[in-house]
């Protein structure tokens, strides 16, 4: 039995390493001329940037984190997480609940106050069940943390409005956070948020996609790189898969790659099916790369909600992960900005995009001088977040309907079109390669 994967980020080789693994006949697609996806890093003038936006390694899901720290081996690296929310030229602890001592006093009351009082409506089935994304998250935390931080920064990383969004996936991935914890943070008792992320992993040397590549390594022969899937036929009881040049048959599929590049290959797609594969909704990333001379704050991360201080809504410090991703001496800095297809940022130059970064860096101070910085670059990612809207689980039943008659299996981040973490695209491949 042969199995063709279509696509080589994490999901697909980590499902060809677990295939493999059991004896099976695999055979990797991918489009680019490396494999890793939104995993690749790139390595410039001695420094290492994750393309797809910064990424470090945690899960709540022990298996799935020790599969990682055994291929990783002695390339990996544990680091504390020292995160923060830029929240009126104030350095927020993160998670926000987390910090809230260190709001102005004013916003402290607003957001304690305001938690408090939903709290007791909520108790006395006073508030509505919420029917949306910003529904939820004022019946969780309060108008307060809502109004300060959440729904700021979540229709800044979204692109789109959190009324429109739906609420079904957030149970579990923002936790509800316990009442004793919001009032030890209101008075200043320290308390930590997010566990199973306090503690994180990064490759020493070869950024993100240095995981990947420890993932692909057994199957390194079985991956077709600069293979862009443009059709695939059903032929007797099996497939052939071609890129317009050349055929690979398969007896099974599995793709990995956006369900929007895999529909178009598929022969007779129902236009109901096209409509709700179209309506799916997903926003785009750039990130840009920054390295300097000198140092940088000692944080891992910053989220940024406010739109003053720049188009970006996440600065991440990858050499404060390993000091081996920058030359000595030197710092650096990732920023991420996601967009929507056709919107401002879309249109920026990428000359834009660093000369507005820089200049946002500096103002904010995270950056001490423009004349520090020595390297730039800019890259985009087309497929970077699902977005739930309120049509989406309408949507995305069609088309998964449609698959699975076609006899396709999906498996990843854009082929679920579920918000996967690399975690989760790796506990996916297990759960497929154990049920074969
Ligand atoms: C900004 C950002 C930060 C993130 N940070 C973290 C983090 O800190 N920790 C974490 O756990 N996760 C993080 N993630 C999530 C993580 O990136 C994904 O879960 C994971 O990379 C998805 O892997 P995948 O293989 O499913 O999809 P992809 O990486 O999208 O891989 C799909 C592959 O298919 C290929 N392909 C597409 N079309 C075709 C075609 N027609 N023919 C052949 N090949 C094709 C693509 O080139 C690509 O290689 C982050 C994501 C983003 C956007």
């Amino acid at each position: 039995m042969k199995t063709a994967i279509l696509g080589g980020g994490l999901t697909g080789v980590t499902l060809a390493r677990l295939l493999h693994g059991k004896g099976e006949d695999v055979t990797v697609l991918e489009q680019e001329e490396t494999i890793g996806g939104l995993c690749r890093s790139r390595t410039d003038a001695g420094f290492t940037f994750d393309i797809g936006g910064s990424h470090v390694i945690f899960s709540r899901d022990a298996d799935v984190l020790s599969f990682i720290q055994d291929v990783l081996g002695d390339n990996g690296e544990q680091r504390k997480r020292n995160a923060k929310i830029l929240y009126k030229g104030r350095y927020i602890k993160y998670p926000f609940e987390n910090g809230l001592y260190q709001l102005p006093k004013e916003d402290l009351f607003f957001c304690i106050n305001e938690f408090i009082k939903n709290l007791i409506a909520v108790e006395k089935g006073e508030v509505a069940p919420p029917e949306n994304f910003a529904e939820w998250i004022t019946y969780t935390f309060g108008k307060g943390i809502a109004e300060c931080y959440l729904i700021p920064y979540n229709e800044k990383v979204w692109k789109y409005p959190a009324a429109l969004m739906s609420h079904h996936w957030v149970d579990g991935r923002i936790p509800r956070p316990p009442v004793e914890d919001i009032i030890r943070s209101a008075v200043g008792i320290e308390t930590e948020g997010y566990v199973h992320q306090a503690v994180f992993t990064y490759p020493v040397r070869g950024g993100i996609e240095a995981m990947v590549r420890a993932i692909a390594e057994p199957v390194m022969p079985f991956i077709r790189t600069g293979f862009a899937v443009s059709s695939v036929r059903e032929e007797g009881s099996g497939f052939v898969i071609s890129d317009g040049t050349a055929e690979v048959a398969a007896d099974r599929l599995i793709s990995t790659i956006p369900l929007q590049n895999l529909l178009p290959c598929l022969e007779d797609v129902p236009p109901e099916v096209e409509a709700a594969c179209a309506a799916l909704r997903y926003n785009s990333l750039c990130s840009v790369f920054i390295g300097i001379r000198g140092e940088v704050p000692d944080f891992s991360w910053v989220y940024i909600p406010e739109t003053e201080i720049g188009i970006f809504n996440r600065i991440s410090f990858p050499s404060n992960y390993s000091a081996e991703v920058a030359p000595p001496d030197h710092a650096s800095i990732l920023v991420e900005i996601t967009y929507n297809e056709g919107d401002d940022v879309s249109r920026m130059s990428d000359t834009d995009i660093v000369g507005h970064t820089v200049r946002s860096l500096e103002v904010a101070g995270i950056l001490r001088s423009a004349a520090d910085v020595v390297h730039t670059g800019v890259e985009r990612q087309r497929f970077a977040y699902v977005v739930y809207d309120l049509d989406y689980l309408k949507n995305i039943e069609i088309v998964r309907d449609f698959c699975r008659e076609r006899r396709i299996a999906l498996v990843g981040r854009f082929a679920q079109f579920e918000y996967l973490n690399m975690d989760g695209c790796i506990r996916s491949a297990m759960d497929f390669a154990g049920m074969i």
